[in-house]
């Protein structure tokens, strides 16, 4: 598509949007009395205004039941985690039983590195990217110490070359190839979360399985951004957070892929609970943990149903818009983002943006390294009702998302900033 950085455009574009509907189905915060031009779903999703009737719901079956809503509620709580199976299994491109939605993601990444981190005294190391989220490095290095070992020594991390922004394949496969005798486990980020690139996940799968490697993703910033296929490409595990893209709200219950290879294998290693015990012998309350023969054998405690209703309210939306539409029109707005962001250096003398994300490897997120007055940039974009999201030292991170951001959003975000640039 030829685009074209003009109101005129960017209305055009709007109008067409098979999805344009959907934005009315968010509640959109307000700045300065106006609907905010909102990036952060990267960060934190919008609220779809059925959320608060799910959620209602459980309370009054709550109310109404007491502990008898574990059989009696609409949707019963005894088996609430099975009602996103089938969905949760789309998003993530898995069968039904290799999916469940439990927990909170670091946790999450613990419990899974628990069952497929399993060093031995000559394969130890943990392949990753440098610079991973936070939250993921202390996971990796408290579990590395908890076996004994010491993350300096067993963490390897694969960064971009001097001078570049994202990783190559190549460089990734060859890490593999160069520590495959010493490696267990590799875990990468499938979208980075600094640079917005989507990794291959496929071909470093099977660059760590031809070594004899388990590998394993974070799709925090992938599910509900980019089309995935965990089983299809093979991958050994893999989990998320809902409340980033899938709009599920703060602290949203996350959720895990585990290979059907993997699901009814009793010999790997798990810390257990009874909401992972067989459904026909739980209530028998005895000793002796005989697991669920699918990925609902990884549960712990049983379901936060207060927060599945929200997680709920949100996965309908996705279905009711279909997500290779949703994938389809993020790389629109990207793309279309990227064009502004591109028309605004080529009218200027000097670069002022660099664009950290690769055009070829991206979801909806563009991460721009502001090489002028970054942070000022960064709050006049607030003043201006925009939501976006600064990362030090100097990258402003912004995520069109297509269920509820426009073309016009995109469109009055470029003006903003060559306004700032240029005075
Ligand atoms: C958002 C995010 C987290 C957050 O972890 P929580 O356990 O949900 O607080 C972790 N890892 C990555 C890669 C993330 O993007």
């Amino acid at each position: 598509m030829i685009f074209e950085n003009t109101i005129e455009f960017a209305k055009q574009l709007d109008e067409q949007d098979t999805l344009k509907s959907f934005r009315e189905k968010f509640y959109i915060p307000f700045i300065n009395g106006k609907d905010s031009i909102y990036f952060t779903g990267n960060s934190l999703g919008l609220q779809p205004k059925t959320t608060q009737d799910y959620v209602v719901n459980e309370l009054e079956d709550w109310a109404n039941f007491g502990v008898e809503g574990h059989f009696h509620a609409r949707k019963p709580w005894l088996s609430y985690h099975e009602i996103f199976a089938e969905q949760l299994a789309k998003v993530v491109g898995a069968l039904p039983e290799e999916v469940v939605a439990m927990n909170q993601l670091t946790v999450n990444l613990h419990f899974l590195m628990v069952s497929f981190y399993r060093p031995s005294k000559q394969r130890y190391k943990i392949i990753c990217e440098a610079k991973a989220f936070p939250s993921d490095q202390y996971a990796i290095e408290s579990q590395i110490k908890f076996h004994g070992f010491t993350p300096a020594d067993a963490i390897i991390e694969v960064a971009p070359r001097a001078g570049e922004y994202s990783l190559r394949t190549e460089d990734i496969l060859s890490a593999i190839q160069q520590h495959s005798n010493e490696t267990a486990l590799i875990l990468f980020g499938g979208v980075n979360y600094y640079s917005g690139q989507v990794l291959d996940m496929e071909s470093i799968t099977k660059a760590a399985h031809a070594a004899g490697i388990t590998c394993g993703f974070d799709l925090a910033h992938a599910v509900g951004n980019v089309e995935l296929k965990m089983h299809d490409w093979d991958v050994d595990f893999a989990c998320w957070c809902s409340y980033k893209y899938l709009n599920s709200g703060p602290g949203g219950v996350s959720g895990v892929f585990i290979n059907k290879r993997h699901i009814d294998n009793k010999d790997i290693p798990r810390f257990a609970g009874w909401w992972g015990h067989t459904k026909e012998t739980r209530f028998k309350m005895e000793k002796g943990f005989e697991p669920i023969p699918t990925a609902e054998g990884w549960q712990v405690s049983n379901a936060p149903v207060l927060s599945m209703a929200a997680h709920k309210a949100s996965l309908d939306i996705f279905e009711e818009a279909g997500l290779s539409n949703l994938f389809a029109k993020g790389q629109l707005l990207s793309d279309y983002l990227l064009f502004i962001l591109n028309d605004i250096n080529a009218g200027s003398t000097e670069k002022l943006i660099e664009v950290i994300t690769p055009a070829n490897a991206k979801g909806c997120q563009v991460s721009m390294l502001m090489l002028k007055k970054g942070k000022e940039i960064f709050e006049a974009l607030k003043q201006n009702g925009v939501l976006a999201d600064w990362r030090e030292p100097n990258v402003i991170r912004v995520a069109p998302v297509p269920l509820y951001n426009t073309f016009t959003d995109v469109f009055l975000f470029g003006q903003i900033i060559s306004k700032m640039l240029s005075v």
